[in-house]
């Protein structure tokens, strides 16, 4: 499976219906302010013009937040607007995330006619005690019929969202969830961990007792269960969260994971052209109320370590490594002796191993993926 990086545009649709307890993604739960949001947006859809330099735009992602809270017709608009001030590809990959109890018969209906040509519908378990564990706002029912409903519709390029760990779900349940997912001949599969972020009502829940905590040994259970059978159906572990048929993958993460140039536009949105990153402030008021002309970001240049670090982050979690050459070519030769050394003993003990000049991660190192990045970085 070939690819390279390309530019993506990446919108943030900061509203939900309600707030999951484990999240901890910028949005509120509410859509009070969703018409100046969406007047503010495409000001700075204007305002970034140049940021991409005239770069072909590959990919488009509508992410949140929820956007299948906007109709199909603000969708649109937003993306003529896109259209106006950025090269967006004719082919472009352009992807919305939805939730499943947004997707009722006539939305389907109306996306399958619109731009958008990719959905990733959030579907964590197809289980309800899950789903009330995580506080997610659907019912499993209604994540059947959406998936269903969004084939008919002929959508092909369906991807769905998992979640392990869940101490509600047993290794039995993990696995109903995975035959479901196989039966409904998907073509894309996200599956994440559930962690315990600070800050979230899942951390406060557990602190407090009210809820069972994560037992992080059935997590890793789930997890081999996960690439064991992900690969007897002949999916690609393409990254450590994602797994796709062949053409399948997900061209706007994998760019991005490949260091490709990408805008982020809406509160709390990253960017990042290859030398510095910036952030959007992560408040819809200030969001809004910017009506100087000016988008509200930080910046920060990133030094070569930092640039170095970030590449091996991203790159090693995926299919296509970690390429030693091109640490040679980009950052010199200090960089590529002090990767091929911290890399060594993660060859030796069989967590890395090594094709020509690329690293990447053996069954036993997607396990450890986050420490053996850090252990890989350069201070
Ligand atoms: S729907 Fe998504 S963004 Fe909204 S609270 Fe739940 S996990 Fe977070």
């Amino acid at each position: 499976m070939n690819i390279s990086a390309m530019a993506g545009i990446y919108i943030h649709i900061p509203f939900c219906k309600q707030k999951c307890h484990y999240c901890n993604f910028f949005s509120v739960a509410s859509s009070k302010n969703k018409a100046e949001f969406i007047g503010a947006l495409k000001k700075e859809i204007k305002l970034q013009k140049n940021y991409l330099k005239n770069e072909e735009v590959k990919t488009v992602y509508f992410g949140g937040g929820t956007p299948s809270l906007l109709s199909v017709f603000e969708i649109e608009n937003i993306f003529e607007e896109l259209n106006k001030y950025h090269n967006i590809s004719k082919n472009a990959e352009i992807t919305l995330e939805a939730n499943p109890d947004d997707l009722n018969t006539k939305k389907i209906q109306s996306l399958s006619k619109s731009i958008v040509n990719r959905l990733s519908i959030g579907v964590q378990s197809f289980f309800n005690d899950d789903l009330k564990y995580l506080n997610r706002v659907h019912q499993s029912e209604q994540a059947l019929c959406a998936i269903k409903q969004s084939q008919d519709a002929g959508f092909k390029n369906i991807s769905i969202d998992l979640i392990y760990g869940i101490p509600t779900l047993s290794n039995e349940k993990w696995q109903k969830n995975l035959n479901l997912f196989f039966n409904l001949n998907l073509a894309h599969l996200s599956a994440y961990s559930l962690t315990v972020e600070p800050k979230t009502a899942l951390e406060t829940l557990i602190r407090k007792k009210k809820i069972p905590p994560i037992k992080e040994a059935e997590s890793i259970i789930h997890f081999e269960e996960l690439i064991t059978q992900t690969e007897a159906h002949g999916f690609i572990h393409y990254e450590i969260s994602n797994f796709s048929k062949e053409g399948y993958y997900s061209k706007h993460n994998s760019s991005y994971w490949l260091g490709g140039n990408y805008l982020g536009l809406g509160p709390s949105a990253h960017s990042y052209n290859g030398v510095s990153r910036q952030w959007n402030v992560s408040q819809i008021s200030k969001y809004i109320l910017n009506t100087k002309g000016e988008a509200i970001f930080e910046k920060e240049i990133l030094s070569k370590t930092q640039q170095f670090n970030e590449y091996v982050m991203t790159s090693i979690r995926t299919v296509w490594g970690c390429n030693l050459e091109h640490i040679k070519n980009t950052y010199g030769k200090s960089f590529y002796e002090h990767l091929a050394r911290s890399a060594s003993k993660h060859i030796t003990e069989q967590r890395i191993k090594q094709k020509g000049s690329v690293l990447s991660l053996t069954r036993l190192g997607k396990l450890y993926a986050d420490g053996i990045a850090a252990d890989l970085f350069k201070d």
